[in-house]
């Protein structure tokens, strides 16, 4: 049966009556209804957000803080809520809902809650040149109205709670469209705003599909903040591009992980099974590729088999690895690993739909013999499968990492944090983790996102919030009083004084102090 299926058929695109049915991947069993939201309700929510953010905006740092921590406090509070939640919608392992949905949410919103004043505090910055005799300039950062949010299934709590906290603490609004297959716990997120006294209509969720996604980009927001996958992310690109708003696009990827012949081999296995299965696979920068120099090939895939062969797949905790959240994706992970095996893939550990189990279940799988030629080291399979690649040496091992159309993330092991260094620069990716993996997201301080088809944009920390703000610059004359330099009329003895002015700036070695 289908994570979400159409329960109301004959509803027009963007049109009332749209209802889904969504089934928990664990069982397969129907867990609840949702209709979509339609074009008109899409927009009278955005008209309710853009009220609700006029008072907002208005409010000082420290009351947006303040009611952060409340919805952190809530978060805490009601933490087995949100879990169960999740755990129902996504077959996740109960560690990974506490760590990923209930703790991330609260560490992230923390962040901004305490520095959103410091990263958004008006400032005064000197001109450069000779225009410092003449001008001053104040920055201010103005929040850009009613934010878009669109989100996937694999992280719907996060995901949601990092950019919203940005948005809110930046003084916007937020409509958020989560995704039809994890409508639920974005519903308990707006509650869990309600419950910590957020003002009415200042985040209010939308279900729906694809086409509320379409629509609210239509409605008249001032920013989108999307992620999701490359083909979505074009759309929204183009759509947001249409309407001249701007977007951040953080989209999938095909992350590679380099072993080093000198690396801790152990730590290495252990970071290889770990960052392809965590998650069940399901994350942007999941491990997908991996390789292996030579001369250290066969203990590395001994240790990765003996890490992937205990790991515990049950639909009753505890266990390590969860179920595929959605079953469209099963679909993906069982036709690349079916195109690996026929293009002389071998499967040494899973490899298959774990049969003992009644839910949408894919075994944790090690497959080694693979090459480029296969879907598999090609395009993203968001599932728990650990393909290792035998290479020549590192040089090797880094062209082959390159050959991707994505550009997320990466990561290196090497005893040698130097030569690590030397790799990681090369590495054509977003961002690139050294003897550990997938951290550039959790922590707020590095710039993150993706190049190549992996995104646009660059979110988190201050560079990220102040994307949910104009940078207002406000240049003021240090005179108040009398005539305009350079004004009316043009003269030659001006335009003679500019030239003796350029000769003096850009050819002597003293005007050039003040370029
Ligand atoms: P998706 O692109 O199918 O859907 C994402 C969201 O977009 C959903 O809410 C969906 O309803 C909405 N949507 C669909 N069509 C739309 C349209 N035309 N206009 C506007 N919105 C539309 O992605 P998914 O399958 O939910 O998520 C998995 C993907 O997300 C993977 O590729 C993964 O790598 C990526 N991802 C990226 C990051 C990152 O930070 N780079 C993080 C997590 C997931």
């Amino acid at each position: 049966m289908a994570n979400y299926q159409r329960v109301e058929s004959g509803a027009e695109p963007g049109g009332v009556g749209r209802r889904y049915r969504v089934s928990s991947p664990v069982d397969l069993q129907p867990i609840g209804e949702f209709e979509a939201a339609s074009r008109e309700a899409v927009r009278g929510a955005v008209e309710r957000a853009r009220k609700a953010q006029r008072s907002w905006a208005g409010q000082s740092f420290a009351a947006r803080a303040a009611l952060m921590q409340r919805l952190i406090e809530v978060f805490v509070e009601r933490q087995d809520e949100m879990i169960d939640c999740v755990v129902r919608e996504t077959g996740k392992a109960r560690a990974e809902a506490l760590a990923m949905e209930v703790f991330a949410p609260c560490v992230t919103a923390a962040y901004y809650a305490k520095r959103a004043a410091e990263f958004l505090q008006p400032e005064q910055r000197t001109p450069a040149g000779l225009m410092r005799f003449a001008k001053k300039l104040t920055l201010i950062y103005k929040p850009l109205g009613v934010v878009g949010l669109i989100t996937p299934w694999n992280a719907p709590v996060v995901l949601a709670v990092n950019p919203l906290a940005q948005a809110l603490m930046a003084g916007n609004a937020v409509v958020h469209k989560p995704s039809e297959v994890t409508p639920f716990s974005a519903m308990l997120i707006e509650e869990f705003t309600r419950d910590a006294g957020f003002p009415e209509h200042l985040y209010q969720v939308l279900q729906g599909d694809g086409q509320t996604g379409a629509d609210l980009i239509e409605a008249g927001v001032d920013k989108i903040s999307f992620t999701g996958s490359v083909a979505t992310g074009r759309k929204v690109g183009e759509a947001c591009g249409r309407n001249l708003i701007p977007a951040t696009l953080e989209l999938g990827g095909k992350d590679a992980m380099i072993v080093c012949a000198d690396a801790d081999l152990d730590r290495a296995a252990e970071g290889a099974v770990r960052g392809a299965c965590w998650n069940s696979g399901h994350y942007c920068c999941s491990t997908e590729r991996v390789y292996v120099p030579e001369p250290v090939y066969e203990p590395f895939v001994q240790k990765v088999v003996a890490h992937a062969s205990a790991l515990r797949q049950s639909g009753e905790e505890p266990f390590d690895v969860g179920a595929v959240f959605w079953d469209r994706q099963m679909e993906i992970i069982e036709s690349h690993m079916a195109d690996a095996k026929a293009r002389g893939a071998k499967v040494l550990v899973g490899g298959r739909r774990n049969p003992d189990l009644r839910g949408s279940y894919f075994e944790p799988t090690v497959l080694v013999d693979v090459n480029h030629e296969m879907q598999i080291m090609q395009r993203e399979t968001f599932g728990p499968i650990v393909a290792i690649q035998k290479v020549r040496d590192e040089d090797e091992a880094l062209r082959l990492s390159n050959d991707s159309e994505y550009g997320l993330g990466g990561n290196i092991w090497t005893t040698d944090v130097e030569r690590g260094l030397r790799l990681a620069a090369q590495m054509e990716t977003g961002g690139v983790c050294i003897n550990d993996m997938t951290m550039t997201y959790g922590i707020p301080e590095a710039p993150f996102g993706g190049v190549k088809s992996s995104g646009i944009g660059q979110v988190n920390g201050a560079q990220g919030i102040r994307g949910y703000c104009h940078a207002h610059p406000i240049v003021v004359d240090r005179k108040t009083r009398g005539p305009l330099q350079g004004g009316y009329p043009y003269t030659e003895k001006g335009s003679a004084g500019m030239r003796r002015l350029m000769h003096l700036l850009f050819r002597t070695r003293l005007g050039r102090l003040f370029t």
